[in-house]
């Protein structure tokens, strides 16, 4: 594909606009929703958009309502040029980098949206309001680019599983389509956080990926006890001496209710902070 240079957009009525002539065209649109600081895992999101679609939208907006009070909105990394740079080969129509008062316009009394039950446990938990502000910007982005499609990263599943809940629940008639996971090629997930791992840290934070390998090894030899399968991934990662472990925990994976045992597809999912740095990471337990 040659390169383009996407068209940045910074209004949100100028991209309403562009996608509603899009949809006239009979153009199906593809969003890719980020936080910018792009890595390979949100390039393979691109790719897998422009499968699903003929228009591409990215966005890049780093969501000040999803960061709770003493979180890393502050220090969260930007580089549009560079970003920019990186989709240049991808293909992409439009990003959209709106300024905070474009998402959240002043003078109006602020909305939120908020989805039930799924959020509950897991990030839920552990980042009171986290999910509040992810859905309440994600909504607010699908009315901005009006798609088809919207792609999410199973990275955070706990993340797509809400979203596919409130596209469906809100009747936004918005298809979600899930990108794997994609990792270095020493096996840690790609994170914009990655970034602020120490050489140490960085080393130590393998230890997520190994444990979630051991406990996938497991379970296919055929081990389902829950308690027994967080213990063995609990086990492999407070050997790093610089893992503070927030959760590990096996749960279904449609409902994400914590499991005792498990009878039918699950997930482990994980949240481990190294030297304040918060990393996450989950697999899916299938019947093979
Ligand atoms: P973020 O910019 O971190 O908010 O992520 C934007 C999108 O990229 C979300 O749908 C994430 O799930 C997805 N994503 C982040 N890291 C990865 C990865 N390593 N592999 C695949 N998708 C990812």
């Amino acid at each position: 594909m040659n390169p383009i240079e996407p068209k940045v957009i910074r209004s949100v009525r100028e991209l309403q606009a562009w996608s509603d002539q899009a949809r006239c065209d009979g153009r199906r649109v593809a969003l890719v929703p980020t936080m910018g600081a792009l890595h390979e895992g949100h390039l393979s999101l691109v790719r897998l958009a422009r499968e699903h679609g003929d228009r591409v939208v990215v966005s890049i907006f780093v969501n000040p309502t999803q960061f709770g009070v003493g979180e890393d909105l502050a220090k969260y990394p930007h580089d549009l040029t560079g970003d920019l740079a990186k989709l240049r080969a991808l293909g992409v129509d439009v990003v959209l980098a709106p300024a905070a008062d474009e998402m959240y316009p002043p003078g109006v009394a602020p909305a939120w949206v908020e989805v039930e039950h799924l959020t509950r446990g897991l990030c839920g938990r552990s980042r009171p309001g986290h999910f509040r502000g992810v859905t309440s910007v994600v909504a607010r982005l699908f009315n901005a680019a009006r798609p088809h499609v919207a792609i999410f990263g199973q990275k955070d599943y706990q993340q797509l599983r809400v979203i596919s809940a409130l596209s469906r629940a809100l009747l936004f008639g918005v298809e979600i389509v899930a990108g794997p996971t994609v990792r270095e090629p020493d096996g840690l997930a790609m994170s914009s956080r990655n970034a602020f791992l120490g050489a140490d840290a960085r080393q130590q934070a393998l230890s997520l990926n190994a444990a979630l390998r051991e406990v996938r090894r497991l379970h296919r030899e055929g081990e389902r006890e829950a308690a027994y399968l967080i213990e063995v991934a609990r086990g492999r990662i407070e050997k790093e001496e610089l893992a503070e472990i927030q959760y590990i925990e096996l749960c279904d994976a449609d409902t994400l209710e914590p499991l005792e045992r498990i009878e039918g597809p699950a997930v482990m999912a994980l949240a481990v902070f190294f030297e304040g740095t918060r990393l996450i990471d989950n697999t899916l337990l299938e019947a093979e």
